[in-house]
């Protein structure tokens, strides 16, 4: 799935494009929602060190909101931290007194409760309706355990058909028209996120084994890296001569919104922190 380009076909909806009608692009920006619920909540703490927010999966995937669970966390955090200043002690120990402090906290029961909502949907909709809504009305009484589900259920399948690589992506399909106006390729609107990075540099986008693209992706899922990404940051290349792929990894173009960490089907993509404070320059607040 190309996010992008259905957000692009969802603004040519006659209802949504009569909305916009005569509006005129801000920003643009994009960003992955840590929505692997309870289950997915790491250790908190570690010697010197607290994780909020959803750098540390504190996000209420039933709901999509995260903001105050961010803010909740970060004031628990804050008085964990106070309490190592005054007893000048940062040990694991010490600091683990936040992690308790979450799950005794109304943000914690509120996690609990919405626990094994993408679980639910494992075997379809309206299973998955009645189960969620009985777990979150019941505060999870019924459904006490962790319901099972296969990593990434609902979203990755193996390809079926044959060797894809190589298949445009579909923004260079040609179906929708980027008029500039309502609908902005990847290139434009990555422009409009004022994203800047230092030139000079190693990519902060470490592929692991670059062989897994050129072999088994392409047959497996058919490098998705190069449909889901917002910013064209990964393009297939291939030789004029020889036809071999090589990937392009355009790492000045990332908007850091994470999502070739999280979805590449073999996890062969590590994004670290670029240098020199570079990415994307949001100027509205
Ligand atoms: C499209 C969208 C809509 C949403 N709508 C809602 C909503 O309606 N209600 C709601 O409650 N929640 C919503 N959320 C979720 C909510 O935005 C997040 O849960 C919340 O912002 C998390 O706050 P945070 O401080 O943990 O992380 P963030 O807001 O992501 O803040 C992390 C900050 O750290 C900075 N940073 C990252 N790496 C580095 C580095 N190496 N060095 C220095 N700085 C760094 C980032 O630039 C960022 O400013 C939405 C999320 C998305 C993506």
């Amino acid at each position: 799935l190309d996010p992008h380009r259905e957000f692009q076909k969802f603004k040519l909806h006659p209802y949504v494009a009569n909305l916009l009608r005569d509006g005129k692009i801000v920003q643009y920006g994009a960003k992955t929602a840590p929505v692997g619920g309870y289950f997915s909540i790491p250790k908190l703490y570690c010697k010197g060190g607290l994780i909020i927010g959803d750098a540390a999966n504190l996000f209420v995937s039933q709901k999509i909101k995260g903001i105050h669970v961010a803010m909740k966390s970060g004031m628990l955090a804050a008085e964990a931290a106070m309490d190592a200043l005054i007893r000048d002690d940062y040990s694991e120990s010490s600091l683990s007194k936040y992690q308790k402090s979450i799950f005794q906290d109304k943000i914690g029961k509120e996690l609990y409760r919405s626990r094994n909502f993408h679980q639910a949907f494992q075997k379809g909709q309206w299973s998955g309706m009645i189960k969620a809504a009985f777990q979150y009305l019941l505060g999870g009484r019924i459904i006490r355990n962790r319901l099972p589900s296969e990593p990434d259920f609902v979203h990755m399948r193996m390809l079926a058909g044959p060797n894809r690589v190589g298949s445009p992506t579909v923004e260079q399909s040609g179906d929708i028209i980027y008029d500039g106006e309502r609908t902005f390729n990847k290139d434009a609107d990555v422009y409009y996120s004022g994203t800047i990075h230092e030139e000079r540099q190693p990519p902060h986008l470490k592929i692991t084994d670059i062989d897994l693209c050129y072999d088994r992706c392409p047959n497996e899922y058919g490098n998705p890296c190069i449909r889901f990404c917002p910013a064209n940051v990964y393009e297939m290349e291939f030789d004029e001569k020889t036809g071999k792929p090589s990937l392009k990894i355009n790492f000045t173009n990332c908007l850091h919104c994470k999502t070739c960490d999280i979805k590449d089907p073999y996890g062969n993509i590590t994004w670290i922190p670029p240098e020199g404070g570079g990415g994307p320059k949001y100027t509205i607040v």
